[in-house]
């Protein structure tokens, strides 16, 4: 099998599914190989945050409507820190905009990118193996339907997640292991969420309590992998417990919570891309630790320039060295600073020595009162900018 007029998607998660809509959308030809079956992801309950910058990427994607019914509007950001004083509250209408945020189950989202893409663009169970960048275009090897397959293409994007084609000849990844998991899980509170997110920083990591639904909360907790492991393996009415004791009464008592699961965390980016032929995007391109639900956002952002800048481009000209390196250099500064900026707030917030939460406590006091501050914050974290 040879294709080099099309662009060819490997990974058909959330980040690649929008981009081959966005693609559809503009008459521009494409293929996604993704290793899963059709619909096996509308299960997956992991709440995705979602910046009201990918709300105005799904509006233009006419995907907004469906996901909207699934999904809870955050009206308010309130962040705080266990054991020491000063808090900060972001309000939506402060910065006119309609919500900071919504959260939506990973699966939703899928089943809306789902119900609007062309299915025969879409080769489900087509595993990619090996991808080989050439001078001329870029080579795919993947398994499908029990045998082995090739594809190229003068413009190959990978959106695999990051986690199943390590090694890609030009491509050279950093990473950093935090040596922390998140802890994630749905709970149910006392009292209504009322559209509040909650960011509270521990001293053993930063916790997130987003609402979703109507009396529920999208619990992340995050912290050292002994720390998971053991909230894992306790009781969910012992559980619950420590959750209130390390969250506080914001919300009442907790008083269920669902099936608890753990991820890794970890910074990974790349710092060399030089390939002509291949673009990586979402996840894939940068992985980033959750505080600030800065992650995905970002990479639905990389799908959003990848097309503009292919609208603007000649077709001949998709995939060489001008064209990426453009779209590198326009992505830079919003990769760079998600990454810059989620790791700060993990190393200022978890940093125990002495007098530094009561520096952090200033800093957040202070914020509440600084509107450009404020602004800067909720810039960065709807628009990436
Ligand atoms: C276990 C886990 C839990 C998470 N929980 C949260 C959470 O609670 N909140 C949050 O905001 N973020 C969470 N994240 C992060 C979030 O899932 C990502 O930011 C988001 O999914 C990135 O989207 P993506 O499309 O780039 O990658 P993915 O969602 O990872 O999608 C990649 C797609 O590529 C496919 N694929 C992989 N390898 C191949 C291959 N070789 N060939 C073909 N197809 C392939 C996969 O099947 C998948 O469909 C979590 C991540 C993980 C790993």
């Amino acid at each position: 099998m040879t294709s080099s007029d099309l662009i060819l998607i490997v990974g058909g998660g959330p980040v690649g599914l929008a981009l081959a809509l966005s693609l559809q959308q503009k008459n521009i030809p494409f293929k996604v190989l993704e290793a899963r079956l059709q619909g096996a992801s509308h299960h997956d309950k992991r709440a995705l945050a979602l910046s009201y910058g990918t709300k105005q990427i799904l509006e233009t994607l006419g995907v907004w409507s469906q996901v909207e019914t699934q999904a809870t509007a955050i009206n308010t950001i309130h962040i705080s820190q266990r054991g020491g004083l000063g808090r900060t509250k972001l309000h939506a209408h402060e910065h006119r905009l309609p919500a900071l945020g919504y959260v939506v189950s990973y699966g939703a989202l899928m089943q809306a990118l789902d119900a609007a893409i062309d299915h025969q663009h879409v080769m489900y169970e087509a595993v990619a193996r090996e991808i080989l960048p050439h001078d001329s275009d870029a080579e795919v090897h993947f398994d499908y339907a029990g045998q082995s397959h090739r594809l190229s293409s003068s413009l190959m994007v990978i959106a695999d997640g990051g986690r199943s084609l390590e090694e890609i000849p030009g491509l050279v990844r950093e990473t950093k292991a935090y040596g922390h998991d998140a802890l994630v899980s749905k709970v149910h509170a006392d009292l209504p969420h009322q559209n509040i997110a909650y960011e509270r920083f521990t001293p053993s990591g930063p916790m997130a309590l987003l609402p979703n639904g109507e009396h529920d909360f999208s619990l992340v907790w995050t912290g050292e992998k002994s720390m998971v492991d053991r909230l894992l393996s306790l009781d969910d009415a012992t559980f619950l417990q420590e959750l209130h004791e390390a969250f506080g009464d914001r919300v009442g008592q907790f008083l269920s919570v669902e099936k608890r699961m753990s991820f890794p965390l970890k910074l990974s980016s790349l710092s060399v891309t030089d390939t002509p032929h291949l673009v990586v995007i979402g996840n894939a391109a940068q992985t980033m630790h959750p505080v600030a639900g800065q992650g995905f956002n970002v990479g639905m952002r990389d799908a959003s320039t990848l097309v503009s800048m292919l609208v603007q481009t000649s077709p001949m000209d998709w995939g060489n060295s001008t064209m990426l390196k453009a779209y590198r250099q326009q992505r830079q500064s919003d990769t760079r600073g998600g990454l810059l900026f989620t790791d700060f707030l993990v190393n200022v917030f978890t940093n125990p020595m002495l007098g530094v939460a009561t520096l952090r406590g200033l800093g957040l006091t202070m914020m509440q009162y600084l509107p450009p501050v404020k602004r800067l914050l909720v810039n960065k974290m709807s628009f990436g900018k």
